[in-house]
């Protein structure tokens, strides 16, 4: 089956990437925000992610322009009812996320495939949120999704070949390298690189080094493009404090667990560069 329509609810940082980058592909794409404000702010954001697409040259000013005519944004859920795929992307949190596919599985076609971009959320428990199980794949998207070429596309043990077949198009043709990965809590991803900004944050929880420093020895010494403290901002700090909290809750695994430090800054709102403040400070 072949996606011509998409939904997208939730259009916060990665929800947006995901329209622009569908629109580009000529998808005709409507996103679903919960109030006016935040549908504004999708608008700006995806719009600005065209103009800064456009300024380094990915794609022309006709593309731009196409894009800017087959997406929109709306605050009514029942836009989701005519695509051929709904893709959610709301906060990491599972009763929102089944109540969403919950209401999104009411409104669609049988066929209609509901996938999420969830980080570490199984794709089993958002599944059994549905009448479908069979349809609900995992899309995973990284952040910024104009710019970085992984999908990771989640099976679950009900996905037939000829539905991940589907994704794995479907993400092609958005321009992306997409990787089958098994239903497991953390996926590929996630699994290997949460502990790693967890240690990164205990290691400045101990003094080892100023957290510049830290990410100074990642980048020159294994040539990451940014050091972990950096990437924990780009991320969302409460993305990374709610992936680890989520494989902790599978899995049991301490490493997983969030260090006092990241639940404080999320407490105190500083969530990294999307709120101008986390590790380090930015304009917004
Ligand atoms: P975000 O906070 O930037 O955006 C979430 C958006 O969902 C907000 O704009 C919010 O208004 C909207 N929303 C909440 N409830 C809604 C509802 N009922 N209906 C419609 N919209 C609703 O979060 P994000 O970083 O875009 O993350 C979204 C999902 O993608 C999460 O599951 C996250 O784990 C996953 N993810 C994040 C990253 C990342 O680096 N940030 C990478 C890959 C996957």
């Amino acid at each position: 089956m072949s996606v011509n329509k998409m939904a997208v609810v939730g259009c916060g940082t990665m929800g947006s990437g995901i329209i622009q980058v569908a629109a580009q592909t000529g998808i005709e794409v409507v996103g679903i925000e919960t109030n006016e404000a935040a549908a504004e702010r999708a608008l700006n954001r995806i719009n600005a992610g065209l103009d800064a697409t456009l300024k380094r040259g990915k794609i022309t000013e006709e593309q731009a322009a196409k894009a800017r005519e087959v997406f929109s944004i709306t605050t009514d859920l029942g836009a989701v009812a005519s695509s051929d795929i709904v893709v959610e992307a709301v906060f990491e949190d599972v009763a929102l996320k089944n109540d969403i596919l919950g209401r999104i599985d009411k409104l669609v076609g049988p066929n209609t495939f509901i996938a999420s971009n969830t980080s570490t959320i199984p794709l089993v428990i958002l599944a059994a949120a549905t009448t479908r199980p069979e349809r609900v794949v995992g899309l995973h998207f990284f952040n910024p999704v104009p710019a970085m070429k992984l999908v990771e596309v989640i099976k679950t043990p009900v996905t037939s070949e000829a539905d991940v077949t589907a994704m794995v198009e479907l993400a092609q043709r958005m321009g992306k390298s997409p990787v089958v990965v098994n239903d497991v809590p953390g996926f590929v991803g996630n699994l290997l690189i949460t502990p790693y900004l967890n240690d990164a944050i205990r290691a400045l929880e101990r003094g080892v080094a100023p957290m510049e420093s830290i990410d100074e020895v990642m980048m020159l010494g294994f040539n990451h493009p940014m050091g972990p403290f950096r990437l924990a901002d780009l991320i969302g700090l409460d993305i990374v404090h709610d992936m680890g909290a989520s494989i902790y809750e599978e899995t049991r695994d301490p490493k997983y667990f969030p260090p006092i430090m990241l639940k404080q800054y999320v407490r105190l709102g500083w969530l990294g560069r999307k709120t101008g403040r986390g590790f380090y400070h930015y304009d917004v």
